[in-house]
Order: C-alpha cells, then sequence, then structure tokens
C-alpha cells in the first residue's frame, strides 16, 4: 500500500500508516531498513494479517516499551515543506490522543512507532494535583498548554545540573534520579510551520530534555544515577505477597492507585529509598 494516511481497515483501532517513501527521501537507509523489519511485524501484531506491509510503517495508538528497536533510532528531521502535509499532521493528532489516554507529559514520535522529529507536551493543571504542593515546589513543576515540537534544537542556558525523579511512559512502572539542566532554551517548528523559540527551566526544563533525548535514541535510563533506578510499585509487590499486575495499555489503573492507595506507604521511610 502507497496511500498515507488511516488505512481504513486499521482506523477503528487507532493505528495509523504512513508511507515509506517519505522517509526514503530523507536518505536514511538505516532507517527505511529498521521499517522493514519492523512495520510488518507491527502490522501482524496489530491486525493478525500475515501479508507484507514493508510499504507502511505504524503508528501504534499503544506506547512501545524499551528494548523496541524503534526507540534506539536517532530520528528524521521533517522537511519544513511537509509539516501541513496529512502524514505529519495524522503523527501529530496521534501523539496528542496516545498523550491524553496515557495521561502523559510528554510524548515522542518514535514512542507511538514513527521515528520522525516530532514531540507533544503538556501539564495541565488536573495533571498538576498529582503531585503534593511540597513536590511541586520542590521540583519545580508548572503547569503548561500543550506543545508541539518538530526538528527541535536545544541549547543550555544555566548548565547547573538539577537531580529529580523521572519516569518514562517507554519505561512504563520504573523511575530513577535523571541528572538535567537546569534551563534550556528550544529552537522548534510548530504544527503550522511557524519557528518559535523557547525559554524552558525546572520541570518543564527536564520534560523538554527528556522529549529531545527520544528523538536522538536516548533514554533516561542512559542518564539516569544507576543505584536510583526502582520500580514504582515494590512496595505494593510486598503488600500483595506478589500479586501485582501492571497494564501497558492506554487508561492503566497505576495512576488512580499510586495516589489513592499507595500514598501511605510512601510515608513509611525504607532504607535506600531516594525518594
Ligand atoms: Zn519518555
Amino acid at each position: 500500500m502507497k496511500s498515507i494516511g488511516i488505512h481504513p481497515g486499521l482506523a477503528s483501532r487507532g493505528v495509523l500508516l504512513v508511507s515509506k517513501r517519505f522517509l526514503l527521501r530523507q536518505k536514511r537507509g538505516a532507517i527505511a531498513r529498521m521499517f522493514d523489519k519492523t512495520s510488518s511485524k507491527n502490522a501482524d501484531k496489530t491486525t493478525g494479517e500475515s501479508e507484507s506491509s514493508s510499504n507502511e510503517i505504524v503508528a501504534r495508538d499503544n506506547i512501545v516499551q524499551i528494548g523496541d528497536p524503534i526507540l534506539r533510532l536517532r530520528t528524521q528531521q521533517v522537511e519544513v515543506a511537509d509539516i501541513k502535509k496529512p502524514l505529519v499532521q495524522d503523527t501529530i493528532s496521534q501523539l496528542k490522543k496516545c498523550m491524553k489516554s496515557y495521561d502523559a507529559l510528554g510524548l515522542s514520535a518514535p514512542q507511538i512507532g514513527v521515528p520522525l522529529s516530532i514531540a507533544v507536551m503538556q501539564c495541565s493543571e488536573k495533571q498538576l494535583k498529582g503531585w503534593t504542593d511540597e513536590i511541586i515546589e520542590q521540583r519545580g513543576i508548572k503547569s503548561f498548554d500543550l506543545k508541539v515540537m518538530i526538528n527541535p534544537t536545544m541549547k543550555v542556558v544555566n548548565s547547573e545540573v538539577v537531580n529529580q525523579r523521572e519516569g518514562c511512559c517507554s519505561v512504563h512502572g520504573m523511575s530513577a534520579l535523571v541528572p538535567r539542566a537546569k534551563e534550556v532554551a528550544v529552537e522548534a517548528f510548530d504544527e503550522n510551520g511557524s519557528k518559535y523559540r523557547w525559554l524552558v527551566k525546572d520541570w518543564v526544563a527536564r520534560i523538554v530534555q527528556h522529549e529531545i533525548d527520544h528523538l536522538e535514541g536516548k533514554l533516561f535510563t542512559d542518564v539516569m544515577l544507576n543505584e536510583t533506578f526502582e520500580f514504582d510499585y515494590w512496595r505494593i509487590v510486598n503488600v500483595r505477597s506478589g500479586n501485582f499486575k501492571l497494564s501497558y495499555a492506554p487508561m492503566t489503573m497505576h495512576n488512580t492507585l499510586k495516589q489513592k492507595i499507595f500514598r501511605p506507604f510512601w510515608t513509611v521511610k525504607y532504607a535506600n529509598s531516594p525518594r
């Protein structure tokens, strides 16, 4: 298939197909070969169909997990002239949809199976309620409107290193202290193809650095303080004698449980807990 856009057979599952021709234009043979390998695998999983689909890549409606080779690709730049074309706009729409359905603060295109230099970020007032006032103050957490970053580049404005706990939808259930620069300036294109500059610090700067890392094939596990890496639900695993399951589907139960059930356990001081 050479079409661009939603494949009618897959639309109901929220799966978006993107033409490989667009990506081949970027002349990165390695990435094209990766599509040949990963796209048919994705299609098989999604549709149960066995025919080859090497002409498409698949934007998923689930967020891929660490180990998926697509997370290790350096993404391709988007031609500015292509920003308003359906495949870029559809990718952005799918990113927004997934960010919402996973209640994420940021999401990059590779995380839904598309190795283009596109990421979205948002922190709503509602999401702020997931933290205590003390943590909001301590980490410099602020709400901000949805931002689309296409081909972002970044300069460190304040190189002071800040260690804060950070997680990732592609390393679901795990977190660690991650050193990040305190303040950065980003240059990127928005979804209308307009270039903008954005000066951000603290928590927002952390999300920007995390997302730009994704676009370069890096994960927080590459830069974290190793000894602080932990499974967010290790306490409840003990409380339930191991009877605990984590879902990788959108809108998992973990957000609700974390706040309503787990929080009381967090007041207990555990040895070696970096929180
Ligand atoms: Zn991430």
